[in-house]
């Protein structure tokens, strides 16, 4: 599917010239003469991409920016200015406004295109996130995002400079509300972008010590540092660097003399846009880990097990390995909740969660399949040493009572167990009746012991 792109600008010529230089590519174009109209467009059609006229009667495009930046419908739109006027104070207005980039006229192809990509491609990404965080809250496992204060960017920025008056000058800049690490030495810097959970890296490409190209093709190709945005700051001579920057993945640039308000709107786009990234990112993995655990316990839910023990026979067909598992129930569990109350028998299926998963090795999988059964998948492990995990399990509940000091309780708990090994052809069903088969003697024959299956 191609990415559909809204051009707006008064004057008729410089639409259609746009509009033919972007369907060329492919490109899904469609086009507003003014900014009222292009405001509707925006949230009817719900392009990928705006690229915005400043000078339009009527409505100017910082105003349509600010009101696009405004409604939550239209606000993740990449919005990219294209003006006449190459005016710092504009661009700076701009950006205050909410543009996410800038193209001076007559537009120059290869910007425009290096532009586009990049911002399309981002978008793609962030789209996908934002499905994701809208399932999440649908789902009810996290919440909507309340701590973000409007206008107050607060951020770690890791600066690569050799040139002392430029160090200082980004002290000065970055003064208020930024945490900032300078350094000048490259091999050091990789090593603090990996380590530093940065939210953006200035590069200053003017360096005769360190190559800044190969400091930004590094921070591509380490998974910790991927995601930092680069911000390279440019000389007139440095230009050819800064095209090949571009295709290393840098994400903008500010040319010298470095303007203050240029760097920092530019600076607060690029932290603004990593950090909302990593709050989605952080969401997305919340969401994933909630939806394979059981929410009382800790332990993967019984979903996630079934689902895991499947994957694992089926790796195991034809393997030497053996793979064992053992299902537990507490004895006499009713009681407890009858005895003592709800809360007092959650209480105890906390710390009998909680002591499976100190006795269990980090690749066996420990689940709670149900109120009070709970499972051990236990991969590389045969019959006999899956016994010993059993009793030493039964013996740790058996013999160490259960402390419940909020009613100065201490309970004596016994639990049985059922253990089975996955024989070959097995499905994975039959391997788990078998255990609650065994399970269910060491219940008949008398409870707080272990049966292996037959
Ligand atoms: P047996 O020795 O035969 O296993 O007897 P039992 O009482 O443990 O077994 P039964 O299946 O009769 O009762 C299990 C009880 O576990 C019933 C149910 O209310 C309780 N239960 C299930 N889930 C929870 C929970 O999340 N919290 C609490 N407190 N109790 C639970
Ligand atoms: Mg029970
Ligand atoms: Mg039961």
């Amino acid at each position: 599917m191609s990415a559909r792109i809204l051009v707006v600008d008064d004057v008729i010529p410089n639409v259609k010239i746009l509009e033919a230089k972007l369907s060329v590519e492919y490109y899904d174009v469609i086009t507003a003469y003014n900014g009222p109209d292009a405001l509707v467009l925006a949230k009817d059609k719900s392009p990928d991409l705006i690229l915005l006229d400043v000078m339009m009667p009527q409505m100017d495009g910082f105003e349509v920016c600010r009101r696009l930046k405004a409604d939550p419908d239209t606000a993740h739109i990449p919005v990219v200015m294209v003006t006449a006027l190459s005016e710092v104070t504009d661009r700076v207005q701009g950006l205050e406004a909410g543009a996410d980039d800038f193209l001076t006229k007559p537009v120059d192809d290869v910007a425009l295109f290096a532009r586009v990509k990049s911002l399309l491609r981002l978008k793609m990404m962030m789209d996908e996130f934002r499905l994701r965080e809208e399932t999440s809250l649908d789902l009810g496992v996290i919440q909507p995002n309340k701590d973000q204060v409007e206008g107050q960017v607060r951020g770690r920025i890791l600066a690569l400079d050799d040139n002392n008056f430029s160090c200082q000058q980004l002290s000065n800049i970055f003064s208020e509300g930024y945490e900032l690490v300078i350094e000048s030495d490259l091999d050091e810097a990789l090593v603090l972008a990996r380590g530093g959970d940065f939210d953006l890296a200035v590069v200053s490409l003017a360096s005769n010590s360190y190559d800044p190209l190969r400091f930004c093709s590094r921070i591509r190709t380490f998974e910790e540092t991927r995601q930092l945005p680069i911000l390279t700051l440019v000389d007139e001579a440095d230009t050819g660097k800064l095209v090949k920057g571009m295709e290393l993945g840098i994400n903008d640039y500010v040319m010298r003399p470095i303007d203050k308000n240029e760097l920092i709107v530019r600076t607060r786009t690029q932290v603004l846009r990593k950090q909302y990234q990593d709050r989605l990112r952080h969401n997305y993995h919340r969401s994933m880990e909630l939806a394979v655990t059981d929410g009382l316990t800790g332990l993967y839910n019984r979903r996630y097990m079934t689902n895991h023990l499947a994957t694992l026979q089926q790796k195991w067909e034809g393997g030497e390995k053996p793979i064992s598992l053992l299902i537990m129930d507490i004895d006499f569990f009713k009681k407890v909740n009858d005895t003592h109350g709800h809360d007092v028998g959650d209480v105890v299926l906390k710390e009998f969660s909680a002591r499976i998963s100190k006795s269990v090795r980090g690749i066996d999988l420990a689940c709670r399949y149900g109120g009070e059964e709970f499972v051990v998948l236990m991969p590389d492990t045969d019959l006999a040493v899956a016994m010993g995990v059993a009793e030493r399990l039964r013996r740790d509940v058996a013999e160490n009572v259960f402390e419940i000091p909020k009613e100065g309780l201490s309970l004596e708990i016994t639990c049985s167990i059922g253990v089975a090994m996955l024989h070959g052809g097995e499905d994975v069903d039959s391997l788990i009746k078998r255990a609650d088969e065994a399970l269910y003697q060491a219940k008949r024959d008398g409870r707080n012991r272990v049966v292996s299956a037959s």
